[in-house]
């Protein structure tokens, strides 16, 4: 059976404490009042399960727990979710990826306990933008990069419910020919995809702009630049602009379901990409289990 999802439903006590308890993935089980439906309310993660492994799941987790913590969230009973995430991959038919979506909302409206679920399900095939890479456009995002002290209330950093701007964004890149987006801060520094993590080539020195811009903190990306210091390359977390990543050697949009995507066109106009390369860190991405 190539598609047969498995779902874990949480149960959080007031404690804290976590059961979980495997449910039908083709009923209803969410209510029309929960918050995570009708506001947004709420965070999620997606892991990459490759070969029957979660990747980098301490990783997600920790930010897992980031996010909870920035929405004033019951915090998260991480051995619960590891436990949960692991037996749901297991549940699951073997399938080479897989992708682990993990949700908390703030429950339903008047409640005290929490929504959550662990589902698990085929990813989709990346497989062309993979290979052939992807046409992105640079477009704002309208704050500064000093947003998460400035206003913390935006909550940029946490991985939130509220994703229809990111899918907005990404509509609007489709429409005019693109596939996919980077932000820019509105003084200019490079933030992030709408779903991914920019990492920049400039000869042996690898970069990807740093979370204290309000950004996520990528766990491809971290799992990206382990692997290049591994070939004895320099990494760095540090600003970029538009400009740098114009002049960049290459440049990459990364994320858990698609892993690696080569950058080959910037606002339309070509630029240069490293199949070699992309090919020895896709090689990595799918099969060092970490
Ligand atoms: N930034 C945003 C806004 C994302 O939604 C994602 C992943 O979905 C990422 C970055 C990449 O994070 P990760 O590599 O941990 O999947």
């Amino acid at each position: 059976m190539p598609d047969s999802p498995v779902l874990f439903l949480a149960d959080t006590a007031p404690d804290g404490a976590t059961t979980f308890t495997r449910a039908d993935p083709g009923a209803a089980h969410v209510r029309v009042d929960d918050l995570g439906v009708t506001r947004g309310d709420g965070i999620f993660e997606s892991v990459a399960v490759v070969a029957g492994t979660p990747q980098s799941l301490r990783h997600h987790l920790d930010r897992f727990t980031r996010s909870a913590a920035l929405l004033d969230l019951p915090i998260p009973d991480t051995a619960a979710w590891a436990r949960a995430v692991t037996d749901a991959a297991a549940a699951h038919p073997p399938a080479p990826e897989l992708l682990a979506k993990l949700v908390l909302t703030r429950g339903v409206e008047g409640g005290d306990a929490p929504t959550g679920w662990v589902h698990v399900f085929p990813a989709p095939d990346h497989g062309p933008q993979r290979t052939a890479g992807i046409d992105v456009l640079v477009l704002e995002r309208a704050y500064p990069s000093d947003v998460v002290t400035r206003a913390p209330w935006l909550l940029q950093g946490a991985k939130t419910l509220s994703y229809a701007l990111n899918t907005a964004s990404l509509r609007y890149a489709r429409s005019h020919g693109a596939h996919d987006v980077v932000f820019v801060s509105s003084d200019g520094d490079v933030l992030e995809g709408p779903n991914s993590t920019v990492l920049a080539r400039f000869a042996d020195r690898w970069v990807t702009p740093p979370p204290e811009l309000g950004i996520l903190d990528g766990t491809t990306a971290g799992r990206a630049l382990a692997w290049a210091a591994g070939r004895g390359d320099r990494t760095e977390v540090a600003r970029l602009s538009a400009d740098d990543l114009r002049v960049a050697d290459a440049v990459w949009l990364l994320s858990s379901g698609r892993l690696s995507a080569p950058v080959r066109s910037l606002d339309g106009v070509p630029r240069p990409t490293d199949a070699a390369l992309q090919a020895e860190l896709l090689h990595h991405l799918l099969t060092v289990h970490d």
